[in-house]
């Protein structure tokens, strides 16, 4: 019997990656997009194509209303969430003193908010199994801090916070929630990255590359696997060694 994951944030990069992983591994795949409709069904076909199961559903995970029709529409599709993915992200560099209070509440709004509602959403239907997966994506800069980066920082660390704690509260229910806290990874992310700034960072990272979006699908799919099942409330780093 084939169990469902979502991954919020699945039309690109990391998401997309991980929902490919995922459904490669047998999972049926709720692929949550915002904006890049064209892209997130590209995906789904993709996985189709390849005899997997999956859906796009469009939603904005800052928007608790949102969060409660795509996971009513996950449940409607593939049943109850066993596996949720808390993917979905933007960034934004600029000084903490030209940050606009939109600009905080964005941050916040689809990181550390988003991940809360889907939290909130998925939940009810693992406690009543007493088994289920949440993983959280933070960054290595919410564990050590980035420059021109402290809206997106503190909601990384926020993210941190949120799954320690909730790893105690739901552990007893047969739950496990971790983070992956990736490096440097080639996604749009980093589209602003000069190749000076590339090769400066590459410079710095033991491994002596940036990473893909595979290398964290990677992680998270050890995570989701059955060898992950005595794992909880942990930060893993998949960077390179850039951050040790
Ligand atoms: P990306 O390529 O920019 O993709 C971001 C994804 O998030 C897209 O699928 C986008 O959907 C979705 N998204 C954005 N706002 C959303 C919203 N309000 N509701 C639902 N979905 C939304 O980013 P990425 O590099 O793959 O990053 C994925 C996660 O890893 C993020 O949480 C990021 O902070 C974290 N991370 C990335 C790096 C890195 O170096 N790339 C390092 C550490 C951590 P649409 O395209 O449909 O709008």
């Amino acid at each position: 019997m084939k169990k469902t994951a979502l991954v919020t944030g699945a039309s690109r990069g990391i998401g997309r990656a991980a929902a490919l992983a995922l459904a490669k591994e047998g999972w049926r795949v709720v692929l949550n997009y915002f904006s890049s409709e064209g892209s997130a069904v590209a995906a789904v076909r993709e996985i189709l194509d390849a005899g997997g199961e999956a859906i796009a559903v469009q939603a904005d995970v800052s928007d608790p209303g949102q969060v409660g029709i795509l996971f009513a529409e996950a449940e409607k599709r593939f049943g109850p969430v066993e596996l949720l993915v808390n993917n979905a992200g933007i960034s934004q560099q600029k000084l903490l003193t030209d940050l606009s209070d939109e600009d905080w509440r964005r941050m916040m709004g689809v990181h550390l908010d988003g991940c809360f509602y889907c939290c909130r959403a998925a939940l009810p239907a693992m406690i009543r199994k007493k088994a289920g997966k949440i993983i959280n994506l933070s960054s290595i800069w919410g564990m050590v801090g980035g420059s021109c980066e402290v809206h997106y920082s503190a909601a990384k660390a926020g993210i941190i916070g949120l799954t320690k704690a909730l790893a105690k509260e739901v552990g007893p229910s047969g739950i496990q929630v971790n983070c992956v806290a990736p490096g440097v990874i080639a996604t749009e992310m980093n589209g602003q990255l000069s190749p000076e700034d590339l090769a400066a960072l590459r410079e710095e990272t033991p491994l002596g590359r940036i990473g893909a979006p595979e290398d964290v699908a990677a992680a998270i799919l050890f995570l989701a696997s059955p060898a992950g099942d005595f794992i909880t409330g942990q930060v893993l780093s998949p960077n390179g060694g850039f951050v040790i």
